[in-house]
């Protein structure tokens, strides 16, 4: 008799983005009148720039040619993309990792899901709290959080790394040692970014205790500040510790057109010296059939003179953007973080409002669409996520509502 996944029937509730999805509907439908804008999702809006454009034309062309038709693209993705990739981006960092360690996919939510499986079952592991809600989900799909606490909202055999503002939104090395540590810099809902010594520690409690760090980077192109870590490489004995994430979602804006890639160091090994370069091989071999050759192409542009130049020009674009809503709300008198180095505003509610009902206020106040921070974790509570990937006309709209709320 057939039985579905337990583990699957373990998740709470619905998704925190379809809730929003629900309720500004509803708004919507009550009043048809008013313009809503929308700072909730974090997904881009401005159109491919026209390096990337140009290459996947020039791609389309290829695959239609008997001479250039390309079928199954490598598993691991094409030299051609591996290569620019450590030449382009983790060379210039001082960094040592080969175009053989850079593992093509088709973006970092999917690596940041399927990573678990090269670990053991019994895996303990340790997220931020505010967090990206994959990392956690997709251990409770492989049945390794023990049992949930709908009160706390918390899972038991998980260990949660408050990031809060006493802690400058940076969490602390736990005490309880795990094997998998989440990390992400940028940080998404935060917007806060870590410094290249607290880093340099985390490597260390690593490497110390033979755990391994899961580093996402995927909103690095957004760091502005000067010395901050653009890569986990970029510190002493990262090799033999960490996994990093990369996607061209946010730093090309191939949210819709679906390109990342995710780096193991071959020096990377469990602690009975297994190779887990060997067995992300592995799996991507099983389990993914390579990226799009069209999308690869179009990829590889983005690390072109012109590509470089036109993507820095977007990311500008939604910085400035990060700016007048941190500088609107700081004037009307909110307390503000992130957006410096991350196109994510993280405020705290006014008056010990909950996060939820704050997102109410705003929608009914000011017609404006967040994220209330309680839907990335318990320490999300009293918060609220705001992000930069509006029009700039809409940004400055929002802050204007805002102000006279
Ligand atoms: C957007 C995002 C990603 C990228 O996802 P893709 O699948 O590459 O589009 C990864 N991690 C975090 C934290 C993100 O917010």
């Amino acid at each position: 008799m057939i039985r579905a996944n337990e583990d699957y029937g373990k998740l709470p509730g619905s998704y925190l983005f379809s809730t929003i999805a629900k309720k500004v509907a509803a708004f919507s439908e009550a009043n048809p009148d008013k313009k809503i804008i929308r700072l909730g999702i974090g997904d881009v809006t401005q159109p491919l720039c026209p390096a990337v454009i140009e290459a996947l034309h020039k791609a389309v062309d290829e695959m239609g040619k008997a001479e250039t038709f390309r079928g199954y693209a490598p598993d691991l993705g094409y030299a051609f993309l591996r290569e620019t990739i450590a030449e382009k981006v983790f060379r210039p960092l001082g960094t040592d990792i080969a175009a053989d360690e850079i593992f093509v996919s088709d973006g970092a939510k999917s690596d940041s899901a399927n990573i678990q499986e090269i670990f053991a079952g019994k895996t303990k592991i340790a997220v931020c709290d505010p967090v990206y809600p994959v990392y956690v989900d997709s251990n409770v799909m492989a049945g390794r959080t023990g049992t949930y606490d709908a009160a706390t909202g918390l899972w038991s055999d998980v260990i949660y790394m408050p990031c809060t503002a006493d802690n400058g939104f940076s969490p602390e090395l736990p005490k309880e040692v795990p094997d998998l540590i989440y990390l992400c810099f940028p940080n998404n809902p935060t917007g806060a970014m870590i410094t290249k010594p607290q880093l340099q520690e985390w490597v260390d409690y690593a490497n110390r205790n033979k755990a391994v760090i899961i580093y996402d980077a995927a909103y690095e192109a957004y760091i502005h500040e000067e010395g901050l870590p653009h890569s986990i490489y970029e510190c002493e004995g990262a090799r033999t510790c960490a996994i990093e994430l990369r996607s061209f979602s946010k730093n090309a804006g191939f949210t819709g057109t679906r390109l990342g890639y995710t780096v193991i160091p071959k020096d990377l090994k469990d602690a009975d010296g297994v190779s887990l370069h060997s067995l992300w091989a592995r799996r991507h071999g099983t389990k993914f059939n390579g990226a799009p050759y069209i999308v690869q192409r179009a990829g590889e542009a983005v690390y072109s003179e012109e590509g470089q130049k036109q993507t820095k020009e977007q990311i500008e674009y939604y910085m400035r953007n990060a700016r007048t809503i941190y500088e609107g709300l700081a004037g009307a008198g909110f307390t503000v973080s992130g957006g410096v180095n991350a196109p994510y505003i993280w405020m705290k509610t006014p008056d010990g409002m909950s996060s939820w009902d704050f997102f109410d206020y705003l929608l009914e106040k000011a017609n404006v669409v967040g994220t209330p921070g309680s839907g990335f974790g318990p320490s999300g509570e009293g918060y609220f996520r705001l992000t930069a990937f509006g029009t700039y006309e809409n940004s400055v709209e929002a802050m204007e509502r805002i102000r006279k709320m």
